[in-house]
């Protein structure tokens, strides 16, 4: 059976519907932006698939039509996808080419040749003088190079032609750019929308995997499918031993920490690190935590010991580690140092 076009998720039907429906009136480039995880490129995908459709239904695509086919096909010649080669192999759909190509690591940036390339595609004629769309995600993989050389397209834009950017951060993009597109925020799904929708992908506690990935469901799927529990458990360890600390001396159970965090992914561990740190900072001001509910007794203890100024700059911290993580020069003492970092920070006592 045919895979079909890409389909809106249930919460972006009715911005979808209503967006669609300005028809001629729609700008020729848009920047798709929101919170990671809430299914923004579904969203320019599904977008792309109704703009190319022959006979839309209340301005979403049939899935019936030629143009639907090729769309689901993944040969409709006037749709373009545009995303690093990092993206496309990780969606299985990395094209090799050639034996050098496919031996390097995929590229994480959208190289200049992809925009490039589109030149002659803007010289041909539309099929049946329809939208030619382009969807370039995520919009911040462009260097600079590749940023200008979109630039000058959106510039002097080609007829009929609309380009759907999606974003997570749209203040790494150029401001040039962004005033280029019209913008198109996409909001955070409401609970009962994201709770339904985990619970028809099989999640079972969805309530706790939605809390821990910021409201965000498609990141809370991710996190239900390869993670352990909402609040991992070399975290909920960590945890218990911070609240553990003014008893125990604490150090050689850091380290216990410290051998699990080890085959996880710095940018991972350092989120998931990062939130504790901000519930840290809620329940130090007696509000409620927002990632990690279930762990409230070792929250509460924890900041119980620790000043609330020290917890905050400690999530600021963290977000700082995130930017230099990805290459640490020995990931073990890496480990170590922003551990023992953050069991100082709840060491400081209160004012
Ligand atoms: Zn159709």
């Amino acid at each position: 059976m045919m895979a079909g076009v890409a389909q809106f998720l249930p919460w972006q039907h009715s911005i979808a519907g209503q967006w669609l429906q300005t028809g001629d009136r729609f700008a020729h480039a848009w920047l798709i932006h929101g919170l990671a995880g809430i299914g923004k490129r579904d969203f320019a995908l599904a977008a792309a698939a109704s703009l190319l459709c022959e006979q839309p239904h209340a301005g979403l695509a049939c899935n019936a039509c030629q143009a639907c086919r090729w769309v689901a096909g993944g040969n409709h010649p006037d749709f373009r996808r545009i995303r690093p080669d990092s993206v496309a192999a990780e969606e299985g759909d990395l094209d090799e080419d050639n034996d050098s190509t496919a031996k390097k690591t995929p590229s994480r940036d959208i190289r200049v040749e992809q925009i490039r390339a589109l030149s002659s595609w803007f010289g041909t004629a539309t099929h049946r003088g329809g939208w030619r769309v382009a969807v370039i995600y995520p919009a911040q993989s462009m260097n600079v190079i590749t940023a200008n050389a979109l630039l000058k397209v959106l510039e002097e834009p080609p007829p009929r032609t609309v380009f759907l950017l999606t974003t997570d951060a749209p203040d790494l993009l150029l401001p040039t750019i962004i005033s280029r597109c019209r913008r198109l925020p996409l909001p955070v799904p409401a609970l009962k929308d994201s709770t339904a929708w985990l619970r028809e992908q099989g999640v079972a506690e969805p309530e706790a995997w939605l809390a821990a990935a910021g409201g965000a469901p498609l990141k809370a799927l991710q996190q239900a499918n390869s993670g352990d529990a909402p609040c991992p458990m070399w975290l909920q360890g960590f945890l218990g031993d911070l609240a553990a600390m003014k008893s125990s001396g604490g150090s050689h159970l850091i380290i216990t920490a410290s051998d699990a965090v080890e085959k996880i992914e710095a940018r991972i561990w350092l989120d998931a690190l990062q939130r504790a740190f901000v519930d840290l900072s809620l329940v130090a001001v007696a509000a409620a935590p927002r990632y990690f509910p279930d762990q409230l007794p070792f929250l509460e203890r924890i900041a119980a010991g620790a000043s609330a100024a020290s917890l905050t700059d400690t999530v600021k911290w963290l977000a700082q580690q995130r930017a230099v993580a990805g290459h640490p020069l020995s990931p073990k003492l890496f480990i170590h140092s922003v551990l023992q970092h953050c069991a100082r920070a709840c060491d400081s006592p209160r004012i």
